[in-house]
């Protein structure tokens, strides 16, 4: 299954672990993995803390600091630092299912990274069960 996000900024970082547990649970897997695909080169999935949003606010920052937007790249588009942090934090990330639900730890959320936003963007979900 596939889900759209409209993003509303040129780099922002979305929550979407409600999305996925929704489409674990109308899939009624109970075991397996779920994977979450991002299909687009100036985005990207990652999961990490989801109480304090300063924490993702931080590593979107450090993630500038390191490729600044208007840095001496070469691609001719000019959103090279995009696809360099889209590949930092990857197209794709897995989840265990277990009990029907995912199996994260207490603090751990999926995010939608947006780096050359504002857009439509797709998610894809593949859920495997192991029974
Ligand atoms: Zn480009």
């Amino acid at each position: 299954m596939e889900f759209t996000i409209k993003t509303t900024k040129d780099q922002q970082f979305i929550n979407i672990t409600s999305y996925v547990r929704r489409a674990v649970s109308d899939s009624g897997v109970k075991g397996g993995i779920v994977t979450v695909f991002v299909p687009h080169t100036t985005a990207g999935v990652t999961i990490n803390e989801n109480a304090d949003s300063d924490v993702v606010a931080d590593i979107l920052s450090g993630l500038n600091k390191a490729f600044p937007v208007h840095g001496s790249y070469l691609h001719f588009e000019g959103n090279s630092h995009a696809h360099i942090k889209a590949s930092l934090m990857g197209s794709s990330c897995t989840v265990i299912i277990e009990n029907g639900a995912l199996k994260l730890g207490t603090w751990q959320g999926i995010y939608f990274c947006e780096f050359d936003g504002p857009r439509n963007r797709k998610v894809y979900i593949k859920i495997l069960s192991d029974s």
